[in-house]
């Protein structure tokens, strides 16, 4: 039976904003401005029951529906132009249940909870402490999920085992996630963390110092390179940022393991022992909000030779650029260098490990056969068992099995 959208608006009795309404462009707001839709609706449900009913009114009257829980995403996946967006980011509880905070236990979180948590588990979730404990979505226990119907249903090994499984890598894919449940591992101690800046003379040395590092990394430590074409200092000119991070206790220790790269002449943005928190909020929190253009990801190894064509193309100042077209022309002209070095290495078709990371792998037009790779058969089972008629399709669009 129909539902008028009077019948959904006295019913859903929680925030609704249209084009006009003044928090429209705060709602629409994504990390990267390209990324932003146009939604007719904002809606934006406290409860399981309103995500629900959010979903059977627009299933019911053939409106697109969006979800959004942290806008980190690319390809516009948590964007409607013309459809309804379901704003997760106000349901924010988070339950520990353990003897004492701060302890092991279980952790219970809602859609919104924390800067892109859902849309970054569902897809994966990488974090700087994987090589302990896993991606994110490992420490997954169970899931709440709305359905294209409306159905809210959990999954777990237990209940809608397929479910579970499918959610763990392609979890856009099959409904709204509303609630997950996650054992976690305290962390009472502090950890070494450091962002150091390097100038463009040392570029060279410093990937293949990280290159070599790479071959030694422990499953306690990693290192990410950020490059901007400012110095450190926000001045004209280039840097590369490291970020460095080592999850044991010991100072010393860390600074053993990350001794190739750091004696490459840095200057230190930040360097030592920090409570996790303070070390997560760090590096958004370091790097300026410039202009940004999100396009896609790609994996190649690590070599200087692979990126120096893409770097000689960034300009300094290039994030200032007066004409933005030829920014962005720029932008798609260093990815797509780096795509062409991604496979010359790799062989794009042949890749070494037989499918991508749905978090970052996400050339443009890929398919989801190859994000995948040979699960996707048994994916395309489970869709056609949970969302049989392809509701939930904003990001590799799973292709229901035809029965
Ligand atoms: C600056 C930056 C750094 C990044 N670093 C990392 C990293 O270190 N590790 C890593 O793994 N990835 C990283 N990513 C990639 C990021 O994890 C993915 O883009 C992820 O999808 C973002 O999740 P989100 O919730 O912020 O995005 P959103 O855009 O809100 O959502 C992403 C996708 O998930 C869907 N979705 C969101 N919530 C739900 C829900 N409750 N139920 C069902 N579907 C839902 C959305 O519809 C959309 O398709 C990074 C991205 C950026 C921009």
């Amino acid at each position: 039976m129909a539902i008028t959208f009077e019948e959904f608006r006295t019913a859903f009795q929680r925030n609704i904003t249209t084009p006009q309404g003044h928090d429209y462009a705060r709602l629409v707001h994504r990390w990267s401005p390209n990324e932003e839709g146009k939604p007719l609706l904002v809606v934006e449900p406290l409860l399981e029951k309103d995500v629900s009913w959010a979903i059977r009114y627009a299933n019911l009257n053939n409106v697109e529906v969006a979800v959004v829980a942290g806008g980190h995403s690319f390809m516009g996946a948590s964007s409607s132009n013309g459809g309804m967006q379901i704003d997760l980011r106000c349901v924010k509880q988070v339950y520990v249940e353990n003897e004492r905070f701060g302890a092991d236990g279980i952790l219970s979180v809602q859609g919104g909870a924390s800067i892109g948590f859902f849309g970054w588990l569902l897809g994966g979730g990488a974090g700087w402490a994987m090589g302990k404990y896993g991606y994110a979505v490992d420490s997954a226990l169970s899931a709440r999920v709305a359905l294209a119907s409306g159905e809210v249903v959990t999954a777990s090994l237990d209940e809608n085992p397929n479910l579970f499984w499918a959610l763990r890598g392609a979890g856009y894919n099959f409904g709204v996630v509303t609630s997950l449940k996650l054992r976690v591992e305290a962390c009472p101690h502090r950890i070494f963390f450091a962002l150091l800046a390097y100038q463009t003379s040392e570029f060279e040395a410093l990937i293949a110092a990280s290159a070599e590092y790479a071959k030694t990394q422990g499953g306690e430590d990693s290192l990410g390179i950020i490059y901007g074409t400012q110095d450190a200092f926000g001045g004209p000119g280039e840097s590369m940022l490291l970020i460095l991070y080592y999850h044991g206790h010991d100072e010393a220790e860390a600074r053993r393991r990350f001794k190739p790269v750091m004696d490459i002449p840095h200057m230190p943005l930040r360097c030592g022992m920090e409570w996790l928190t303070a070390a997560c909020d760090l590096v958004e929190s370091t790097i300026p909000y410039t202009r940004r253009y999100a396009d896609s990801t790609a994996m190649a190894d690590m070599s200087f030779d692979a990126l120096k064509p893409a770097l000689r193309k960034c300009a300094p100042g290039t994030d200032k650029a007066e004409d933005e077209d030829e920014a962005i022309r720029l932008c798609k002209d260093i990815i797509s260098e780096i795509h062409g070095k991604q496979e010359q290495i790799l062989g794009l078709r042949d890749h070494r490990w037989g499918s991508v990371y749905p978090n970052g792998a996400l050339l443009p037009g890929t398919e989801a056969s190859y994000v995948f790779g040979d699960r996707y058969p048994r994916l395309q089972e489970v869709k056609a068992k949970y969302d049989p008629g392809n509701f939930f399709h904003k990001k590799h669009p799973i292709e229901p099995l035809k029965r």
